[in-house]
């Protein structure tokens, strides 16, 4: 069995702030380092679920910001993680095809301008508005564009609802409940771990249960957010179309003057402070 553990970091126990990158105050420093440590204990305990379950490979997404965050020495030596600078490989889920068994979603948020949930932000608009997609239920579809299943998702109350209603009998984790955008009432990491752990074990057993969620082609698609997340959102770009999610998702992403897609030769790029 092959799993591919797709992570980001805002829908952690503990996170309640948007990561500042241009403070370098120790106070900023520590609490940057304090959030990797929880994400890679989360990521870990999701890794030792599938392995526990039967895995023979299992491959981690280091997904968030800089696509470097995860304290990888610390991870179960039998993964694998993808990491480095984000947005410069083949694609936003490199690696990601037919041959895996399951997705699970570490770490996930809500969808841009969701009320009450915490540092929401992305919001994919897909077909002129017939459906809204967050970061985690986008990889939840590219997944089933490739007739793989995401079978659990951990995160705050709200990412949890909205990918619950679109994926039936996927393994949901609140590991916090949002009290505003920035508050929360967590559970503490140590019990967050246990609940992962459980949830991974969960989701795989029943995993051919779990249909992969596929969004029928043509798909026109277009991204909502502001250069600081608050709303109002509006378009960051021309909307596409494609024939698949995967498709539309990737030809949208590669018109981002931020993405590096397919990058071949080095360009000077220095790792961000
Ligand atoms: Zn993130």
């Amino acid at each position: 069995m092959k799993v591919y553990v797709q992570t980001d970091i805002e829908g952690i126990a503990g996170f309640c702030f948007r990561e500042n990158r241009a403070n370098p105050s120790p106070e900023n420093l520590a609490h940057r380092r304090r959030m990797y440590r929880l994400l890679t204990n989360e990521v870990n305990a999701a890794v030792h679920a599938a392995f526990d379950s039967g895995a023979d490979e299992v491959i981690v997404n280091d997904n968030h910001g800089s696509g470097y965050n995860i304290l990888f020495e610390e991870l179960d030596p039998r993964c694998r993680i993808i990491h480095g600078r984000n947005g410069s490989g083949p694609h936003w889920l490199p690696l990601l095809d037919e041959s895996f068994d399951a997705m699970v979603l570490i770490g996930m948020h809500a969808m841009g301008a969701t009320p009450c949930a915490i540092i929401p932000h992305s919001k994919w608009i897909v077909n002129d508005g017939a459906l809204y997609l967050s970061e985690a239920s986008m990889a939840a579809a590219i997944a089933g564009d490739h007739g793989v299943p995401a079978v659990m998702l951990s995160g705050d109350d709200k990412i949890n609802a909205e990918v619950s209603a679109k994926i039936p009998g996927i393994e949901s984790v609140v590991v916090k409940q949002a009290l505003s955008p920035y508050m929360a009432c967590s559970v503490i990491p140590a019990r967050a771990c246990e609940m992962i752990y459980e949830g991974v074990k969960r989701g795989l057993r029943r995993r051919k249960e779990i249909a992969p969620y596929v969004i029928p082609g043509p798909v026109r698609l277009n991204l909502l957010d502001s250069p600081d997340h608050c709303p109002p959102l509006s378009e960051c770009g021309e909307t596409v179309t494609a024939a698949t999610i995967d498709a539309a998702f990737m030809k949208y992403e590669k018109a981002m003057s931020w993405n590096t897609f397919g990058q071949e030769q080095m360009d000077g790029f220095i790792f961000p402070s």
